[in-house]
């Protein structure tokens, strides 16, 4: 038996067999020590909480409730919660009923639910590009195909998803879901316009769809502003995903998803075949944080948090990166999504750019298909402004120096990095051309 082979490869089913631990994974390892400045997990900065009332109520869920807090719970979550989590949705103006939700262990058991609640293998689901990745996990590991949709500055371009509709229903395919994130995208920062959701509704109205609306960032709003949610626009056909991770704590591992009954039934059955129940102890501490706790300041308190390290990101961006590169502005989330001039390749950078004490995700992860190879994600929310503005100084001067070395080699004639094949892999040719 050869080491270096899975010696359960021919055991595995079908859905497995493509999956694998990333290159850039096994790099996150090195991006954890405390010299290099991440700008690449998503990770809230959970330091911004108010430690002394997170101890009250867990001190309170224990002494008072202890026994429950310590059982098995119903499959469809505690009703005390989803009665919270309806307040929770009201504040940004989406209407919903405690029987409308179940709770998942955060938004990313409800994706990976609804994925196996609808898709069979070969399944088209329709996305923005880029999209989550974790979303993109959920899908393709029950075999979907993925079809992306262009964004611009204002969200998804909807005459861009009416083509893909279209081309679709040429081919007698349609699409199981439209999935969205269409507040401060995941990753490209950007929110859907007013205007645009209201179209879009209606191409899912005319297209026979719904939508996956996932929305872990809306209260994170640096102004804010709620935006109009699908669920409101088109209830009957909108599965709405929430989570507390980015307005509370993603250690509490509490999501929700509220959807028309009989597709609440099916994901209570699969989620019962997973994992039987959410977690009381943790269902009861976020429950009692919501009823006792004034948990919009502590959302106000994250929003300005984020908001000063989304601007120092931003001016430093624009201090420090070379003519050429583009970036999104956010108004709200943890992210910047970046576009860099021809010829770099951003997942052979990241070695470099870890060996210069700073990293990022590259593009290409965001896509199912494999484009996104001049771009990267640069995640704000965790590191101080002072180290934001140490990383992107890190890596503005290593994109200098790329970005030269590209122009002694290719001139004027580099290599567009954008579509799915590495750089390397079609080198040579380009190389001849350039010198
Ligand atoms: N959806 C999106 C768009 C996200 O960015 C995340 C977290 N990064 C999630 C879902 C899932 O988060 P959680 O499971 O912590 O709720």
């Amino acid at each position: 038996m050869r080491l270096d082979t899975d010696p359960y490869l021919q055991r595995y089913a079908t859905r497995v067999r493509g999956m694998a631990a990333s290159e850039i994974r096994a790099l996150f390892s090195v991006v954890s020590r405390p010299e290099v400045v991440s700008f690449a997990g998503g990770m809230p900065y959970t330091a911004a909480l108010d430690f002394q009332a997170v101890e009250d109520v867990v001190v309170e869920v224990i002494r008072d409730h202890g026994p429950t807090a310590l059982q098995y719970g119903g499959g469809q979550g505690l009703e005390g919660l989803r009665e919270q989590l309806v307040d929770v949705m009201a504040y940004e103006n989406i209407a919903a009923h405690t029987d409308d939700l179940i709770i998942t262990v955060g938004g990313q058991q409800a994706l990976e639910l609804i994925a196996k609640v609808f898709i069979n293998p070969g399944d088209v689901i329709v996305a923005e590009g880029p999209t989550y990745v974790g979303a993109l996990g959920a899908f393709s590991s029950h075999q979907a195909e993925v079809v992306h949709v262009r964004m611009d500055a204002d969200g998804m371009i909807p005459e861009s998803l009416a083509e893909t509709l279209e081309r679709l229903a040429a081919d007698a395919r349609r699409a199981k879901f439209v999935y969205t994130v269409p507040n401060h995208q995941n990753p490209g920062g950007v929110s859907l316009s007013v205007e645009r959701r209201e179209r879009i509704a209606e191409l899912i109205e005319a297209h026979d769809l719904v939508v996956l609306e996932d929305n872990p960032y809306g209260l994170l709003d640096f102004e804010g502003i709620t935006w109009p949610s699908f669920r409101e626009l088109i209830p009957d056909r909108t599965i709405y995903v929430g989570t507390v991770s980015k307005t509370f704590a993603p250690g509490a591992r509490i999501g929700w998803v509220a959807a028309p009954g009989p597709v609440r039934n099916k994901l209570t059955l699969l989620r019962e075949a997973a994992d039987l129940c959410p977690s009381n102890l943790t269902q009861m501490i976020v429950e009692t944080w919501l009823r006792r706790q004034p948990w919009q300041e502590q959302v106000k308190r994250f929003r300005e948090v984020y908001r000063e390290r989304a601007e120092t990101m931003l001016r430093s961006l624009a201090d420090e990166f070379p003519e050429g590169c583009t970036w999104t502005d956010p108004r709200g989330g943890f992210y910047v999504w970046v576009t860099l001039p021809r010829g770099i390749d951003t997942s052979d950078l990241l070695a470099k750019a870890v060996n210069k004490r700073v990293a990022y995700v590259p593009g290409r992860g965001f896509y199912a298909d494999g484009q996104g190879g001049d771009q990267l994600r640069l995640c704000y929310s965790y590191p101080t402004p002072e180290r934001i503005r140490e990383g992107v100084t890190r890596l503005g001067e290593l994109l200098h120096d790329e970005l030269e070395l590209v122009r002694a080699v290719y001139g004027g004639d580099a290599p567009d990095t954008h579509g799915p094949t590495r750089r390397h892999d079609h080198d040579s040719g380009v190389a001849g051309r350039g010198g």
